[in-house]
């Protein structure tokens, strides 16, 4: 067997799937596809253009005019928004809120969701968000749910904001993502869901070593060549 797969990896903020999924990703040989950076670009977009995201009309003319990509390279992956690489501006905590924001308007998700379908269609991909596993890719061979506790994702945030130059209390970051997770899970369209058949990893106090095991040896059960 030597099939090149879909693997779909959904979870909250900060629920180790980025990690996970770019070394999954390197083992195998695959792309990796990053989809909250293309919703964290539009809204960004959105909140430097002075667009309220409840004009759901102007918001939705802006993403049918607006360039999402990403390259990847040896620092991670790159995000171009219209051309302008806004990698660092993306991962602010407003940003973050203005994503989970933007992603509740369906024609945002429309056009970004057409765009990943067409990246992932000839597989050797590792793709991760939100609706990955119910709404982008439900047939993938890999289906996984990542999650953890909100202690530990405040924790593994804030240390990631640290390395950024970007520092904020515990508490702080707990209560932005309680929020998103409150958000994200409760939208009506496409809402974060454990997909029927998913492998469910709970990431508090595991290794990312394991993560990443637990995640190939779904992929080579499915198929995916050892390298
Ligand atoms: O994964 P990340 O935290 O970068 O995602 C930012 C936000 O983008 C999420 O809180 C969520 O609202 C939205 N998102 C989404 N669907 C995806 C990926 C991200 O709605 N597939």
């Amino acid at each position: 067997m030597d099939k090149k797969l879909v693997i779909a990896i959904d979870g909250p903020a900060a629920s180790g799937k980025s990690t996970t999924a770019k070394l999954v990703a390197n083992r195998l040989g695959y792309l990796y596809i990053d989809t909250g950076a293309m919703y964290r670009a539009m809204g960004l977009k959105a909140g430097q253009l002075g667009i309220p995201i409840s004009d759901s009309g102007s918001i939705a003319a802006m993403a049918e005019a607006t360039v999402i990509t990403q390259k990847p390279g040896r620092k991670g992956v790159t995000t171009f928004l219209d051309g302008r690489d806004v990698s660092r501006e993306i991962r602010t905590p407003e940003a973050s809120q203005l994503a989970s924001d933007i992603s509740t308007i369906p024609a945002v998700r429309r056009r970004l969701v057409a765009q990943q379908q067409e990246m992932g269609k000839d597989g050797g991909v590792v793709m991760e968000g939100r609706d990955i596993t119910t709404v982008v890719f439900p047939e993938a061979e890999v289906k996984v749910y990542m999650e953890a506790s909100v202690e530990e994702r405040a924790r593994r945030r804030q240390a990631e904001l640290a390395r950024k130059g970007m520092p904020a209390t515990l508490a702080e970051i707990e209560e932005q993502i309680r929020a998103r997770d409150r958000q994200d899970s409760t939208r009506a369209d496409s809402p974060l869901l454990r997909a029927a058949g998913a492998l469910v990893i709970d990431t508090t106090g595991l290794t990312i070593e394991l993560q990443v095991e637990m995640v190939l040896e779904e992929a080579f059960k499915a198929g995916a060549r050892r390298e």
